[in-house]
């Protein structure tokens, strides 16, 4: 029953290329647009800044949301995508 709930796919990485962040990202100091891969995005599509302070406050905030994050990668980056358009 809780697998409903879901939880973060490692290796999605859909959060850290469909939406703009704001902040600096070491590498991205203007921060980064929407669409565009986050270069702290490994091969694997895993941060090389988790753990690490200079992770921009609002990746350490962003958390497993079913309704964005979907059943898979591409429902994802669509989702956010959208969400992006609508703000
Ligand atoms: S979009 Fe969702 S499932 Fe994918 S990496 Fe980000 S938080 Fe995890
Ligand atoms: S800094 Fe890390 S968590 Fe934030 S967008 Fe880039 S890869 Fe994703």
């Amino acid at each position: 029953m809780f697998d409903a709930i879901g939880k973060c796919r490692p290796g999605c990485g859909a959060c850290c290329i469909a939406p703009s962040i704001s902040s600096p990202i070491p590498g991205m100091p203007d921060g980064k647009p929407a669409g565009v891969r986050c270069v702290q995005l490994d091969d694997a599509n895993l941060c090389r800044l988790f753990g690490d302070p200079r992770r921009p406050e609002v990746c350490r905030r962003f958390d497993y949301d079913a309704d964005l994050c979907g059943a898979n990668r591409d429902q994802a980056l669509t989702r956010i995508a959208a969400l992006e358009i609508a703000t």
